[in-house]
């Protein structure tokens, strides 16, 4: 079976050393092995994305010798494949209208200090689980803003055996989707979320090998679920180590030092870029 990687950045800000190790780690994995290798612009979130950010980007990536198979998919153009998933999710019941501000929550939490925690802090502490379908109704009716968050216990109950997924690095990993808790799939500014819209596109693109950073590792316990709901195939993961500055701390989106754009105007080469994030050419 061909291998299909991709690399999958965000219009929401110019790419940096980091991006730069995503973009060639994925495009080294497929075509090392003769695969295809594609580039996917997740740019649901409106309010976040721009543009010239994704004009900047393609640009940034070519300038650093990254090239990919054409066509390049654009989330923003894949809303209704995203509100098909939901409605299947929604249809058996997989997913409830969460109406808690995120100062509702941070509340939520405080008042119970034994409140489960996962990778990324507190989780979700299921407040609006247990609304009744009347009340869910009426607060809906009156306009009341809301999220559709997994109901990640009944998910998990539907499927009645344990899944797994295979990490190049890590080995066979057990799925966990509860560590991570009852995430929101999809908003109502933005009808779908990380996590549904890269598992739908993941499958829709073909891809047979995700490549992306170990802080996204979590990630793919969600991801695993949905595949299994939604019936989708399961790709092989390969999370890589992230971009690091001298003290190992990991290099952050926000420092603009690390922009590609502001390396190649301090003079350097898409080689330099290549040495600093240790996928030198040539090297393993
Ligand atoms: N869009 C995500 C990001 O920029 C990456 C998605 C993925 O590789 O799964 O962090």
């Amino acid at each position: 079976m061909q291998v299909v990687s991709r690399f999958a950045p965000s219009p929401s800000g110019y790419l940096h050393l980091g991006h730069a190790l995503a973009a060639l780690f994925a495009e080294r994995a497929a075509r090392a092995v003769g695969g295809r290798f594609l580039l996917r612009i997740e740019d649901i979130d409106a309010a976040r994305c721009r543009a010239e950010y994704d004009a900047a980007l393609q640009e940034d990536l070519r300038w650093l010798g990254v090239a990919w198979d054409e066509p390049v998919l654009r989330q923003s153009t894949r809303l209704e494949a995203y509100e098909h998933a939901l409605a299947a999710l929604r249809e058996r019941a997989l997913v409830y209208p969460c109406f808690c501000t995120r100062a509702d929550i941070r509340a939520e939490v405080a008042r119970s200090p034994s409140a489960p925690h996962g990778p990324d802090g507190a989780l979700y502490p299921g407040t609006c689980r247990t609304l009744t379908e009347a009340e869910r109704t009426e607060r809906i009716q009156s306009g009341a803003p809301f999220a559709w968050r997994i109901d990640v216990a009944r998910a998990v109950a539907s499927i009645g055996h344990p899944l797994y997924w295979r990490d190049a690095a890590a080995g066979e990993m057990r799925s966990a989707p509860e560590t991570l808790g009852d995430v929101v799939l999809a908003r109502k500014e933005v009808g779908t979320s990380y996590h549904l819209a890269v598992t739908v596109d993941d499958a829709f693109q073909g891809v047979t090998l995700v490549t992306r950073g170990t802080d996204l590792f979590h990630a793919t316990h969600m991801h695993r679920l949905l595949q299994e709901l939604l019936g989708l195939p399961v790709p092989r993961y390969h999370h890589h180590g992230l971009v690091t500055d001298e003290e190992g701390i990991r290099l952050s989106t926000r420092d603009g030092a690390t922009a590609l754009r502001t390396l190649r105007q301090k003079g350097w080469t898409p080689q330099d870029v290549r040495r600093r994030i240790g996928l030198a050419e040539g090297a393993a």
